[in-house]
């Protein structure tokens, strides 16, 4: 991936941030968005639309049921453009309004949404009971009886945690909901190993950090980096601040050459299920990290079967030998 240096001075379309944020900090104006997204009212070609659909002035305004002409005005032309369009016809929601009422949507629903009950998988560390909790938005699977995979890196226990829209927990079992994390975790991971924010696209920082003194006994995490992992990678949107942190046995696995390799000899690497996953993680990748200049050779499989892949301290592939 790129090596981005520094966070760049983010502007959308002549709006910073802090003016983003200003423009939205009014309930009128955000009702406004609120009835445009009701209403249908997008983009012609949008998506898998054609139709052109707006709404005129004075039943926009009657719909926000707003009096003052000139008040509902000032504030309607406040989120003009970047938030809606005006066109011959009418308005309409602008791509960034579009995007807005879609993350409202995705954060909508039960703020304490339920998921209860344990999944069908045992813990691969230890074969115990794995329970699924959703707590602030995100979606943890954890071990009821071991320490899990991470070591200090997450809540003791932890086995997979991720955020998670509360929209999609709605008629899943804890089981489908652990295959759609997985899907998840992977597919925001190919984005993010490809420098691109699945967020909002901008580029991804990529570290790569390694305990130099790394040692890890049975069921404890190394008492140096206190997790079970020698390596780690970092990866991070300065945009939106968008960041994962994982094992680089588990990054590499997101990539073109790892996903095909992996295919072709049983593993979906989209759809695994967690023991699968693991057991790949934990037994079928090793790694072999050099100081100067700071790399990590990651190898998948063994023998004359197998696939390296060498990551730089900013998880760019630097080469790939099988
Ligand atoms: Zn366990
Ligand atoms: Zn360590
Ligand atoms: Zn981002």
């Amino acid at each position: 991936m790129d090596d981005i240096q520094s966070a760049p001075e983010t502007e959308f379309d002549g709006v910073s941030p802090e003016e983003a944020f200003a423009i939205l900090g009014d309930e009128t104006r955000l009702n406004i968005l609120r009835v445009l997204w009701q209403a249908g009212a997008l983009h012609e070609y949008d998506d898998i639309d054609d139709s052109a659909s707006t709404m005129s002035f004075s039943e926009l305004r009657r719909r926000v049921n707003v009096g003052d002409n000139g008040r509902f005005n000032y504030h309607l032309s406040k989120l003009v453009p970047h938030f809606v369009r005006k066109t011959g016809e009418g308005y309409r929601l602008s791509g960034g309004g579009k995007k807005l009422a879609r993350t409202v949507v995705t954060v909508a629903g039960e703020h304490d949404a339920e998921i209860s009950g344990e999944v069908n998988s045992n813990c691969p560390v230890c074969g115990g009971a794995i329970r699924a909790t959703y707590e602030d938005q995100w979606l943890r699977f954890s071990c009821t009886e071991c320490a899990g995979l991470f070591g200090d890196a997450a809540p003791r226990g932890t086995l997979l945690n991720a955020p998670f829209p509360a929209p999609g927990l709605a008629g899943r079992t804890p089981d489908q909901a652990l295959r759609t994390e997985l899907y998840l975790c992977m597919s925001d991971l190919a984005h993010m190993m490809q420098g691109v924010c699945p967020e909002c696209a901008s580029p991804v920082r990529g570290t790569l950090s390694v305990c130099a003194d790394h040692e890890v006994t049975d069921d404890q995490p190394c008492r140096s980096c206190r997790t079970p992992f020698a390596a780690w990678g970092e990866l991070r949107c300065d945009t939106c601040r968008f960041a994962k942190r994982l094992p680089v046995e588990l990054c590499v696995t997101s990539l073109a050459p790892v996903i095909g390799y992996l295919y072709e000899r049983g593993l979906n690497v989209f759809s695994p299920s967690l023991e699968g996953l693991f057991d790949l993680v934990q037994t079928q990748v090793t790694i072999a990290a050099t100081e100067s200049p700071l790399e990590v050779a990651t190898t998948i499989g063994s023998g004359d079967d197998s696939l390296t892949i060498t990551l730089d301290e900013h998880l760019s592939v630097v080469d790939i030998s099988q």
